[in-house]
């Protein structure tokens, strides 16, 4: 399914989805397993990241 590995990383390297409302954010890697980015909508911590859905 990915056929441009580059564009690939640039739409979905840091990015996470809310797995309450679904909102987006960019954000580290890091910090997501830190537990330092909530949502920002909704607070919450649970968070996935932007790839296959
Ligand atoms: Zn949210």
């Amino acid at each position: 399914m990915v056929k441009f590995p580059e564009a690939d990383a640039r739409m979905f390297k840091n990015k996470f989805v809310c797995r309450k409302c679904k909102s987006v954010m960019r954000s580290t890697n890091m910090k997501i397993i830190a537990g330092k980015v909530s949502c920002r909508k909704c607070q919450a911590k649970v968070l996935k990241p932007k790839r296959k859905k």
